[in-house]
């Protein structure tokens, strides 16, 4: 993990910096406790005002029964492990002394490791997350679509609500003054769709321009941001931030905040370059462009991330399951207040109060 992502911008953010920096060293160094921890947080949680609803949230678990093995950058890798950890993560949320309403999942449920037993592993973690007994709402990332199609997983996550032109973003409302926005940022992209599928001549289109490399997933010779252009990232369609600009507007009509969860990040900064969604530009114009806008919440990227940019949105990334040592956690809840939201993280998840203060540059047409 690199903390020296999580920046902080704005003169008004109430990030703890101490408490990232902790959060930092803790994927390095072994807490001695991380169960009391827990208990300790939920403890002085209980004489704070509260809040208007809470909610759980877990990133990347990427289950595979295979042994343990290491990311592409050497990082130890327990795939196994994955399904103990989401169990234990399930059982506090479930249990812990705040009620939470649901669960959110960032994506990247199961490994692309698992060619043969991809549906069994699925199942199994749906089964786990089931166990929460509370809806959990899903997104799809990547490694879901190497060896799932995306109807069936569109199906067994019983995500409600989505468009007819086959992609997997939907909105709800878990609070009369809250839309929760969730936004498929493999919509363009190469997994997941047939070389014959619009969407994924798109993606070639787009790569093609973007990356001169004979291999699209190879990044060489591009710099800075131009990084993205990997062939296992994605985009948002034109349909797609159509529809989001709409969600904007609705939620704005009704005086609503909006939280916006995705697999890709959106802002740099927040996580490795090659990490960003292809459209990210796009995509934070239309959330600048609106007041509603409060946070985003991506995954991927495996590792705790953050950037208060100078309209105010607070962009997280939150790290993985995966990557989480044997007998360590990695999930957080959290609280949504009249004026702040609270993420509690548990052992390797930051935690961070959020004001809900906001500029915007112009308003969406
Ligand atoms: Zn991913």
């Amino acid at each position: 993990m690199n903390l020296a992502g999580a920046r902080v911008l704005g003169s008004n953010s109430s990030v703890k910096r101490s408490k990232i920096l902790q959060h930092h060293l803790c994927d390095r160094i072994a807490m001695p406790s991380f169960r009391h921890r827990a208990q300790a947080l939920s403890e002085s949680e209980k004489s704070q005002i509260k809040p208007d609803f809470s909610f759980g949230i877990v990133a990347d678990i990427q289950y595979a029964d295979i042994p343990d093995g290491h990311s592409y950058h050497g990082t130890p890798r327990f795939y196994r492990n994955a399904k103990a950890a989401l169990r234990r993560a399930v059982s506090m949320l479930r249990e812990g002394s705040i009620p939470l309403s649901f669960t959110i999942q960032l994506g990247d449920i199961v490994d692309g490791n698992c060619k043969e037993n991809a549906e069994k592993a699925l199942d199994g973690i749906l089964g786990e997350l089931n166990a929460f007994g509370k809806p959990v709402y899903h997104m799809l990332g990547n490694h879901c679509l190497y060896n799932l199609d995306r109807e069936l997983l569109h199906q067994k996550m019983e995500i409600p609500n989505l468009p007819a032109d086959g992609g997997s973003y939907y909105s709800f409302e878990p609070h009369p003054s809250w839309r929760f926005v969730v936004l498929d940022s493999y919509d363009v992209s190469l997994p997941g769709w047939e070389p014959s599928h619009p969407r994924y001549q798109l993606a070639l289109e787009w790569l093609k321009k973007n990356n001169p490399n004979e291999n699209k997933n190879n990044p060489q010779g591009l710099e800075g941001v131009e990084r993205r252009w990997v062939a296992f990232g994605g985009g948002a369609s034109p349909e797609q931030v159509a529809w989001f600009k709409q969600q904007l507007q609705e939620a704005s009509a009704k005086k609503q905040r909006v939280m916006v969860f995705s697999h890709l990040p959106f802002q740099p900064g927040t996580a490795p370059n090659p990490c960003l969604q292809w459209n990210y530009e796009e995509l934070l114009d239309v959330m600048r462009g609106s007041s509603c806008v409060v946070a985003t919440f991506a995954g991927h990227a495996h590792q705790n991330g953050y950037v208060r940019d100078e309209w105010g949105i607070h962009h997280l990334v939150l790290p993985s399951v995966l990557e989480t040592p044997p007998g360590r956690d990695c999930y957080g809840h959290i609280k949504v207040y009249g004026d702040k939201v609270k993420l509690v993280g548990t052992d390797c998840m930051m935690s961070l109060d959020m004001s809900l203060g906001r500029k915007v540059l112009q308003e969406a047409a």
